[in-house]
């Protein structure tokens, strides 16, 4: 064991990533790896001072390390701990603390009876992923080959450093991440250190609408407790609530309620931000709560809905199926959109997507059918119908319709997406109310609809 003192503190307060790998430095690969480290470090309240990316060269990651250490007592590394020469991690590390690289035998048992386990032969390459550097305690990684490493350093003095060693493949790093890094910094977290936090997901309202809305939310809260990160026909807010463990339940419901009373059923989830359901899958589970089931007939959007729902696990209790009716033809013969509908007023109009919605419902035996049409651009635009125009419909049980003219903003991609989630929406709010007005719905105007 290296004969160093433990360092002296218990919640470390102040962190750096230093993300490694050639790949990271050209234009293919991002490193996101540090984003999730973020994330953990944010929720348990330790400050990140910064992050760097280097390629695999040991020296410049021991030099990268040295530099970090001067302002950080906890520095989390991703990447380098493969098979491969280029793997310098280990080797970076250890030459920094002036420490050796050895292969720990237990953990190479280990190793192999996991690839024995499989019924494979393990590579002799693959020793090097049970190199330990000296003193380092092995995190086991489920997701993967290569161990996590934790190294405890008493420089510089007086405070010490600890240094985390992760995998760079983010499945593995996610798994450490839950199963090493959170429970250390929980263990170490003082009473107050970091917070709880909530998110709650509303769709097909633009940003400024919500900012307006949650005004009061902020100011009561203070505005650093509630953060929005908006996407495409989506924002998603995130509420925290920090000080005492005991005060942050309560603090949060009562944020969640605020925000429930500015928003009202516009909110379609809320819960926790790992593993959070999404839009398509909030609206399936209203259909499946209620035994009914949804059919589509999609032109512009050429099957993009169908492939939401369906992504969806369990979906095959409330999705039944669809048609990709992109000619006139096929709106014609599969739907039984009437020929006059789309002479007199044409394939992108209100008229043929209700025939489209309601042909879907009919032949598909389903309580509701959804019909898209429009023109995702970038050719295709009249005055009339110009680029981004999509009618949208639903029809459900007991003659109940809905429609609603948009006129999207962005590229094809954007057009069609937002394409999808202005048809979910339209079919999440006919099931909360029982019929769908389109007028009642705060972006049926499209001259309302601002750019998202
Ligand atoms: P393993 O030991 O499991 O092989 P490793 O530590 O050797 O992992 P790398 O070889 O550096 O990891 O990277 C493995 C994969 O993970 C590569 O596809 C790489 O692009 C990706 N990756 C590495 N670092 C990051 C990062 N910071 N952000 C996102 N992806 C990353």
């Amino acid at each position: 064991m290296h004969g160093c003192k433990p360092p002296r503190y218990t919640a470390p307060v102040k962190a750096s990533i230093l993300a490694v790998g050639d790949e990271l430095l050209g234009t293919d690969r991002l490193d996101t790896n540090s984003l999730a480290l973020t994330e953990v470090l944010r929720r348990r309240g330790v400050e990140l001072v910064s992050k760097a990316v280097v390629g695999d060269d040991v020296v410049v990651i021991a030099e990268a390390l040295d530099a970090l250490r001067e302002r950080a007592e906890l520095l989390l590394v991703t990447g380098g701990l493969g098979p491969t020469r280029d793997d310098l991690t280990r080797e970076g590390v250890a030459r920094l603390l002036g420490r050796s690289v050895a292969v720990d035998e237990a953990e190479w048992d280990r190793i192999e009876r996991g690839f024995r386990k499989l019924g494979r032969r393990i590579p002799r390459v693959n020793r090097k992923q049970a190199e330990r550097v000296e003193g380092a305690e092995m995190l086991p990684n489920r997701a993967g080959v290569a161990p996590g490493q934790r190294i405890e350093d008493a420089a510089p003095s007086p405070r010490g450093t600890t240094y985390f060693l992760f995998p760079g493949v983010p499945r593995e790093l996610h798994a450490l991440l839950e199963d090493a890094l959170d429970p250390w910094l929980a263990a170490r977290a003082e009473d107050g250190a970091g917070f709880d936090q909530v998110e709650m997901r509303v769709a097909c309202l633009p940003e400024s609408v919500v900012e307006e809305r949650i005004a009061q939310v902020y100011e009561h809260f203070g505005d650093g407790n509630v953060s929005v990160l908006a996407r495409p026909g989506e924002i998603r807010l995130r509420l925290r609530a920090g000080g005492a463990v005991e005060g942050r339940a309560p603090r949060l419901a009562e944020m969640e309620a605020a925000v429930r009373d500015a928003l009202g059923d516009a909110v379609f989830y809320v819960g926790p931000i790992e593993d959070g359901v999404e839009f398509e899958g909030a609206v399936g589970g209203l259909l499946a709560a209620r035994g009914e089931t949804v059919a589509v007939a999609e032109s512009c959007t050429g099957g993009l809905l169908g492939q939401r729902l369906t992504a969806t696990a369990g979906s095959s209790a409330w999705f039944v199926g669809g048609y990709l009716t992109y000619s006139n033809r096929l709106k014609k013969r599969l739907l039984g959109v009437p020929r006059e509908t789309l002479v007199e007023y044409g394939a992108v109009s209100k008229p043929t997507a209700l025939a489209m919605a309601a042909g879907a419902r009919e032949r598909c035996g389903s309580d509701y059918g959804i019909g898209i049409t429009g023109v995702a651009g970038p050719g295709g635009g009249s005055e009339s119908r110009p680029v981004g125009t999509v009618h949208i419909a639903v029809a459900g049980p007991a003659d109940s319709r809905s429609h609603f003219e948009a006129r999207f903003p962005g590229d094809r991609a954007r057009v069609r997406q937002l394409s999808t989630q202005f048809a979910l929406e339209m079919l999440r709010r006919m099931l909360l109310s029982g019929e769908g007005p389109a007028d009642a719905l705060p972006w049926a105007a499209p001259s309302r609809m601002g750019p998202p």
